[in-house]
């Protein structure tokens, strides 16, 4: 980590090492949206999360936070049940998950957002998945942080080197 381009180094690279792409529930079928991975060579990966169509929060001008885990099982079907617990192979509580990752920062609906977490590795998450909630994370209540029903979800699987295009479409785009 010599310098910070370090990091965008990687973000630059045509293809991350995994992929989970993001799709709403029956409720909010319009969420879409990609999380990228890339493995640091020493420890450590990058998770970049590009989110479109999340629901309003209180007021379309504020900002809106929805907590952001990688839960145990990668199962993605019916409204994300399958989808288990927060990862936590340490038996650790909440928010010391594994899993347990900052709260996405939605703009009108919009989430562009790079996280650094050196205690992930691309073994340990493969085949799981990535569930966005209806609420931010308390960061304190337990199992899982108050965050409400599971709104999206996206396993977590090697990248094929052909990504999604950009989640939103022309009939979405932003006018600023
Ligand atoms: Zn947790």
């Amino acid at each position: 980590m010599e310098t910070p381009n370090y990091f965008l180094s990687f973000l630059s690279k045509t293809e991350p090492d995994a992929v989970a792409v993001i799709k709403g529930n029956t409720m909010y079928p319009d969420i879409n949206g990609i999380v990228k991975f890339y493995a640091l060579p020493e420890s450590g990966i990058l998770i970049a999360a590009e989110i479109s169509d999340l629901p309003d929060g209180r007021d379309e001008d504020t900002p809106t936070f929805f907590a952001f885990h990688i839960h145990e099982k990668g199962d993605c079907s019916g409204n994300f049940a399958g989808t288990g617990v927060h990862f936590n192979p340490d038996n650790v509580p909440h928010p010391e998950h594994a899993g347990d990752l900052p709260s996405l920062l939605s703009n009108d609906g919009y989430v562009w957002m790079v996280i650094y977490d050196s205690f992930l590795t691309l073994s340990m998450i493969l085949n799981r998945s990535v569930v966005i909630h209806r609420n931010p994370d308390d960061f304190t209540t337990q199992p899982s942080g108050n965050a409400g029903e599971k709104i999206a979800c996206g396993v977590i699987t090697k990248s094929t080197g052909s990504l999604p295009a950009r989640p939103y479409d022309d009939d979405n785009e932003r006018e600023d």
